[in-house]
């Protein structure tokens, strides 16, 4: 069943584990991930980025579609549905209008003051809305498995001063973390994220890039605060892999799906494993 956002934060807070996010756009990814948090009897946001629905023609009404039917057939899951990587305001609202309670919106590749401004005027139209933004650029490149741009860090006094400006219920910062697999030994530098955590406990922080970051990397950002980890790369090459290996077996399509959306289902439950969410659906 489908619950608010800012609901499913919260106990990941409170209980002291991170909700794992992650990207569907079509019938075997949103089967994957829903059979996966029945499995694990975890929550679950299910979200997807615009660049997603566009590559693959998918309309809003359609998407909506296949959650109808995953919720029918997985009424026990315990899930909200999240906009990923919204860049207007104006995608922001084609996702609200079909009734998300949630979005990333993200102007962080803008000037601190304009990402501020922007935030607050989707702020100020939709006081109920959960709102993630992200300060300090993680890379815009999105859509390849490997990273291609260079790694920042987010200036822990401007992570501060945009969550003191404007009422967020999530923030993705960086910390050396990259969307994609990793060129070499990801860096992260955890004194920069206890700096933020610290001065800004009350504000659930988002990982971003999870792929590629071992499990004890991940939880040592949830101590530190993040309690929703996005995995987009790790699940998608599953796969990925699991469809080209059954298809050079020489068999057909239908069974390439098939073994995707299991590998996929596969990948799903492993990052509720080290996400700690196993077991942690209430309802
Ligand atoms: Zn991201």
């Amino acid at each position: 069943m489908r619950h608010p956002f800012k609901a499913l934060i919260q106990h990941a807070k409170q209980h002291g584990y991170a909700v794992p996010a992650i990207n569907v756009s079509n019938y075997e990814t949103m089967m994957g991930v829903f059979s996966a948090a029945s499995e694990k009897a975890s929550p679950v946001i299910v979200q997807v980025a615009t660049i997603q629905l566009t590559a693959q023609k998918m309309t809003w009404p359609e998407f909506m579609a296949l959650i109808e039917l995953a919720e029918r057939r997985y009424p026990e899951v315990l899930y909200a549905l999240h906009l990923d990587h919204a860049t207007t305001i104006s995608m922001c609202e084609e996702a609200i209008a079909q009734g998300f309670d949630s979005v990333m919106f993200d102007a962080s590749a803008k000037p601190l003051q304009d990402n501020i401004n922007e935030t607050q005027q989707l702020r100020h139209k939709y006081p109920h809305l959960s709102i993630e933004a992200e300060v300090g650029a993680l890379g815009a490149e999105e859509g390849q498995h490997h990273t291609t741009h260079t790694v920042t860090y987010t200036q822990p006094e401007d992570a501060i001063h945009f969550a003191k400006q404007v009422d967020v219920q999530g923030l993705a910062v960086a910390i050396g973390n990259a969307h994609g697999f990793y060129k070499g030994e990801p860096d992260l530098q955890f004194d920069v994220l206890k700096t933020i955590h610290d001065a800004i406990p009350e504000v659930p922080l988002v990982l971003h890039g999870a792929t590629g970051l071992s499990p004890e990397m991940i939880r040592a950002c949830i101590q530190l605060g993040m309690h929703k980890v996005n995995f987009f790369t790790r699940c998608d090459y599953a796969f990925t892999q699991a469809f080209c290996d059954t298809i050079k077996q020489g068999k057909y399509m239908m069974f390439a799906q098939q073994a995707g959306q299991k590998a996929f289902q596969e990948e799903a439950q492993t990052v509720m494993e080290i996400c700690l969410s196993e077991g942690k659906a209430w309802v």
